[in-house]
């Protein structure tokens, strides 16, 4: 094996699979360390429920055969209503569309190495010349990338990330066959995306059910381990304690079987980055992280970040510029303006989403109904103009006490 390439990138997630491709596309030498064995490759990396929309699927080149199933919309569920958002959609089968992202960027010309756990960065000068993995084996790189996803091992060790345990989001996932997907009194999910709202299921989170044909699903919840939740938790039970819960008491699965090893878990933290590149390297995709924060979408964000990282790489080595950090500098702008440009309010509206009552998701649904799909595209956007049309009076109560809370939020920031 060569040692020596343009670009190492640690980690064969979207982020890192996508970076490659883009790479190779542009003719660099490229190398990705995965630290799973190929056979079983993805395994505990096997993480995510996969949904996702068309412009992903067209923006990276995402084959039909990686989809389980196309949906027509995403429905939001609160404990006793719900609101239905026509949006066209798709649910993948998450480890075959890694092991595409594998396939295409080797087809482009990008080297895999599986089985290659990476630890540390090789130093020469300050400055980060290579990656060790498997205890003393090494490779080198002009240029090195962190794709890891919330290990993060490089980034954390160059001090480039400081992702925090109050920020840790973590998630947990079965797949089913026998669920009632239109049951009467609640939303028809036949073809649906559906996140819940409800303190009961998942305190301070979300629960999802999303539809991957006839009677089959991925169920699954997820929470940020802080104060939102510890306010909601019932004690000493565990996330998968509350997924038994909501599988107990939901009449929706009632006759619900678990599809034989298909469980799914993982985390992301949820944080306004500071840096994510210096000398040399940038870090992408989780390992930032990337994920959107309010509805956890994460598979289109890491995959941009990943290009954008390429456009900084081909900025440099095309033009024979040293990839300092200051050569660098044009991942963090084009991750604020066209990645994650709204991350900020995103990360507060959050906060607020999962600090108010189960009763105000109630109402959260009608007003949901009463208002336009532009006004809520754009408070989607965090437009504060509509935004400040889904608060009324009433609301005084939880805006105060999510006022005080941010002022003590500062470390999510
Ligand atoms: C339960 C759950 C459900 C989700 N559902 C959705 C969804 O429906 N839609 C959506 O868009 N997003 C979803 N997400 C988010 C999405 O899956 C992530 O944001 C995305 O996978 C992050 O991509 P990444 O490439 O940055 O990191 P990862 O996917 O974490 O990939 C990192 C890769 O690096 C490897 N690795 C780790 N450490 C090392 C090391 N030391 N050396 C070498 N390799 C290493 C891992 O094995 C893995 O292959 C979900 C996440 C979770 C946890």
């Amino acid at each position: 094996m060569n040692n020596r390439y343009d670009v190492v990138i640690a980690g064969a997630g979207p982020a890192g699979g996508q970076c490659a491709r883009d790479l190779v596309a542009r003719g660099y030498d490229v190398v990705v360390l995965e630290t799973e064995s190929e056979d079983e490759f993805p395994r505990q990396s096997n993480k995510s429920t996969a949904g996702t929309f068309p412009s992903m699927m067209a923006s990276f080149g995402i084959p039909d055969d990686v989809v389980m199933q196309y949906t027509d919309s995403v429905v939001l569920e609160s404990p006793t209503d719900h609101y239905v958002q026509e949006q066209p959609g798709a649910v993948l089968e998450f480890a075959d569309f890694k092991r595409f992202l594998v396939e295409d960027g080797r087809d482009g010309g990008a080297e895999y190495l599986f089985d290659a756990r990476v630890t540390a960065p090789i130093m020469e000068n300050g400055e980060i010349v290579g990656v060790r993995y498997n205890g003393d084996e090494e490779v080198y790189g002009d240029i090195v990338i962190d794709a890891t996803g919330p290990s993060a091992p490089l980034a954390k060790k160059l001090d480039v990330v400081d992702l925090k345990r109050e920020n840790h989001a973590i998630g947990i996932e079965y797949e089913f066959e026998g669920i009632d997907i239109d049951r009467p009194g609640f939303a028809d999910l036949n073809d649906a995306m559906m996140l819940r709202l409800d303190h009961e299921i998942a305190p301070g989170g979300y629960s999802w059910v999303f539809h991957t044909g006839e009677d089959t699903a991925k169920v699954g919840l997820c929470y940020l381990q802080n104060e939102h939740h510890s306010r909601y938790a019932k004690d000493g039970h565990t996330v998968d304690d509350y997924l038994e819960h909501w599988l107990e008491t939901d009449p929706r699965f009632a006759n619900a079987e678990r599809l034989e090893g298909k469980q799914h878990r993982g985390s992301a933290h949820l944080q306004l980055p500071e840096r994510m590149h210096t000398d040399r390297f940038m870090a992408i995709g989780d390992t930032v992280p990337t994920v959107d924060p309010l509805w956890g979408e994460g598979i289109n964000k890491c995959m941009q970040s990943g290009r954008v990282a390429a456009v900084a790489v081909d900025s440099c080595l095309k033009h024979g510029l040293e990839p300092t950090a200051e050569n660098l500098e044009v991942y963090d702008t084009l991750w604020h303006r066209d990645v994650a440009p709204n991350q900020r309010k995103r990360l507060l509206m959050t906060q607020l989403l999962y600090l108010a009552p189960n009763e105000r998701y109630d109402q959260f649904m009608a007003d949901l109904h009463r208002l336009d799909e532009e006004t809520l595209a754009a408070a989607n956007n965090g437009n504060i103009l509509a935004l400040a049309k889904l608060f009324d009076i009433d609301d005084a109560p939880l805006l105060a006490r999510f006022a005080k809370q941010h002022l003590k939020l500062d470390q999510f920031l």
